[in-house]
């Protein structure tokens, strides 16, 4: 998948890299060299047995290939889709040296998954004999949702408790539109649901309507999977000004159907992947002129080369070295950014003192997201996040943590994943004992 492939997203809901149809797949498959040490799979987060699932698509047996991806990640469908293959899986295949030109990992597990998931027969796996344990749950995001699977499969009885109206976590509410197109984040959660010996709770959140003494006292175990649901204040002056909003609200309004038009000039504050998201469907929605403004290099952008490269050919605008000072505005509305041209001394960023202003009607800061503080009582926070051990365990006896609250490896939604099902091997050892 190259950004070289397309030229960005034209409107809010096309597809970013349409499927691929069945001639296609096999022609893609047939390039695979079922390599005996694939370096493809160490590089996958969780360890998908990638030349594994290529050769059944290529043996024309695509529920195969569909079972072995979703055997290693359940969200295998959406990781086809947000996944940087480009620096993970699809960087290291062997292909890249000679042809220059990896196979494309993702768009094949993309149609294998697809293809499951719209067969509608009977689910590819069934769940243990009911052990009698019950587990709680916290959080119906990529974690949660693996760990409760998993879970599920071993026989224990599992609730979620997820403070949104709908399950997903970043997947329903924080990923561009047209990168998880139509309803596919809910097509997901219902298949994995399908499994059974799951009840999802909605509008249950930690430290309001349910409480983690109550949790590990009527459960077995406890996971949390309550993510950075935070975003992290500007703090500067002006950031109340009308216009002056969180970058992940107003993905979530899009991606819920508010399509409001963004008319003239908007500034992104961020480098990381959420502010390529909004940049580019403020685009999308009619904007004139969008400009991505980060405090650091391009090279330190919590985007990869490739969604820079994407938002590039999408018509925004990327400055670099720009920090903000404040927000400027007229009758309670902003009207501008002033920023600090900044640079590397000694490997410290600093301010040159030179000030640049940017006329904005519309601002979205993009400058990470933070633990909430919830009901975490008895629990070690550490930079930020839930501290575990590398069983996953917190501080608290049965009280255990993965996705984006704890710092497990790479901030993605295959580490999250990744996360939930390998917390399981602890939390069954656990309850077991
Ligand atoms: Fe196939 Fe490339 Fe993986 Fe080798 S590295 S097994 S060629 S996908």
């Amino acid at each position: 998948m190259t950004a070289a492939a397309h030229s960005g997203p034209q409107g809010l809901d096309d597809d970013l890299v349409p499927p691929l149809n069945a001639l296609q797949a096999m022609a893609e498959s047939s390039r695979c060299l079922y390599c005996y040490e694939p370096a493809c799979v160490s590089a996958c987060p969780t360890g998908i047995d990638i030349p594994g699932f290529i050769h059944r698509i290529a043996d024309g047996n695509v529920v195969g290939a569909a079972k072995t991806i979703l055997s290693a990640n359940i969200m295998g469908g959406t990781c086809s889709r947000v996944c940087p293959t480009e620096v993970l899986c699809e960087q290291a295949c062997v292909r890249n040296s000679g042809e220059q030109h990896p196979v494309a990992i993702g768009r094949l597990q993309r149609f294998a998954t697809d293809r499951m998931l719209a067969n509608g027969g009977s689910h590819p796996f069934a769940r243990a004999a009911d052990s009698g344990k019950r587990v709680a749950v916290v959080g119906a995001g990529p974690a949660g949702l693996s760990c409760a699977h998993r879970l599920s499969l071993l026989g224990h009885r599992v609730d979620i408790f997820e403070a949104k109206p709908k399950p997903g976590g970043l997947n329903e509410y924080g990923l561009a539109a047209y990168k998880m197109t139509g309803d596919f984040a809910q097509r997901e959660v219902a298949f994995i649901l399908a499994l059974g010996g799951i009840v999802l709770h909605h509008g249950k959140r930690l430290g309001e309507t349910i409480h983690l003494d109550a949790l590990s006292r009527d459960y077995d175990a406890v996971f949390l999977a309550v993510g950075l649901s935070l975003p992290r204040a500007v703090g500067l002056e002006g950031d109340d000004l009308e216009g002056v909003i969180e970058a992940l609200s107003f993905i979530e309004k899009v991606r819920q159907g508010n399509r409001a038009t963004v008319g003239g000039r908007v500034v992104v504050i961020g480098g990381g992947n959420t502010a390529v998201d909004a940049a580019i469907q403020a685009h999308c929605l009619g904007a004139g002129e969008v400009v991505m403004a980060y405090r650091r290099g391009i090279a330190q952008m919590g985007a990869t080369a490739w969604e820079q490269q994407l938002a590039r050919i999408s018509g925004v605008a990327i400055k670099p070295w720009l920090a903000p000072k404040r927000f400027r505005g007229s009758g309670g509305k902003v009207t501008s950014v002033l920023f600090e041209r900044t640079q590397l001394v000694d490997g410290h960023l600093t301010g040159t003192g030179v000030d640049v202003e940017l006329p904005a009607d519309l601002v979205l800061t993009a400058v990470g997201q933070e633990l909430r503080d919830e009901d975490l009582a008895g629990l070690a926070v550490q930079a930020g996040r839930v501290r575990i051990d590398a069983d996953y365990r917190t501080e608290r006896t049965g009280v255990f943590a993965g996705g984006d609250c704890v710092k497990s490896g790479l901030d993605l939604t295959v580490q999250a994943v990744e996360d939930g099902k390998r917390a399981v091997l602890a939390i069954d050892r656990f309850i077991r004992e």
